[in-house]
């Protein structure tokens, strides 16, 4: 019998759990999900798993040629565009099979007030010159952007703790790690007198209730588009990934 075939998984997100469960009884792989290392608790996989970055390009395609790795999932967050041009350009280079697994993008629906916006600083300058309280769901890296500027009160949502020189004046900070639900949103939003939402358009269902939230209150959303856009090899769900593997793991036997 064959030697099972080494995945890498680029995790870190549901998707990549969603194949890890998938993967966990396959005698025919033996993946390992690699996480950036960044969150202080993270959801870990029931599988081998590695954190922390490879070192660019180079280090991710030595990591690809000592592990003899058959093929590649990309199912990183779809903001986490540095590590998926890496993996391209390091399984081109390799011509090591690669899959990008990743949530649909959430679609304006009818009622929303969206204002659409291409990277960090341009979603601040949407927010205007008038004082507004504004929550602040990005993430933790990107807050920074915020700062200075007219004399918005942010309230900051963030898993991990936000590093004090981040944080825009007189910010408050809660952590709390989805998913959340529609009418705790609405409870927060007016207990703090939100008057609009800044976040990043990262799809799926986890966090989307802060979405339909503010919907549900009229408010302004200023949605970050993605930094990538769709390409031809992505797919939606874990299964098809599964259906993937199988069909390149047939005629492929690693990198040398
Ligand atoms: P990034 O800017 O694409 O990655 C920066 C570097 O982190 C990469 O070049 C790589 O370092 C390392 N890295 C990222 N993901 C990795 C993984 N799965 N395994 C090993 N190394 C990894 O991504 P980011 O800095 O993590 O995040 C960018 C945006 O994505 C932020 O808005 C963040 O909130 C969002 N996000 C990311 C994740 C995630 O798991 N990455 C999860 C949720 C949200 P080397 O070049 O040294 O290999």
């Amino acid at each position: 019998m064959r030697a099972p075939f080494p995945i890498l998984i680029l995790g870190g997100t549901t998707e990549a759990m969603q194949l890890a469960a998938l993967l966990k009884d396959s005698s025919k792989f033996a993946p390992v999900m690699s996480l950036a290392g960044r969150t202080a608790q993270p959801r870990l996989p029931e599988m081998a798993h590695r954190s922390g970055g490879f070192g660019g390009v180079d280090g991710l395609k030595r990591y690809l040629r000592e592990n003899a790795v058959a093929a590649v999932v990309d199912a990183t967050h779809p903001f986490a565009a540095r590590m998926s041009g890496n993996a391209a350009r390091a399984c081109a280079d390799l011509n090591v099979p690669l899959a990008v697994l990743t949530r649909p993008a959430w679609e304006r629906c009818d009622g929303d007030r969206w204002i659409e916006v291409d990277d960090f600083a341009a979603a601040r300058d949407a927010l205007g010159t008038a004082p507004r309280t504004v929550l602040l769901t990005i993430g933790r890296q990107e807050v920074g952007a915020f700062r200075g500027g007219v004399g918005h009160r942010y309230v900051v949502r963030s898993v991990d703790a936000v590093a004090p020189e981040l944080l825009p004046d007189g910010a408050r900070v809660i952590a709390a790690r989805g998913p959340f639900d529609e009418d705790q949103e609405i409870a927060l939003m007016q207990r703090e007198g939100i008057d609009a939402v800044v976040s990043k358009n990262a799809g799926g269902g986890a966090t989307y209730a802060k979405i339909a939230a503010a919907r549900r209150l009229a408010l302004p959303v200023i949605m970050i588009r993605r930094p990538r856009s769709a390409s031809d090899g992505e797919m939606h769900d874990a299964a098809a990934v599964m259906r993937w593997l199988e069909a390149c793991c047939g005629d492929h036997a690693g990198t040398s």
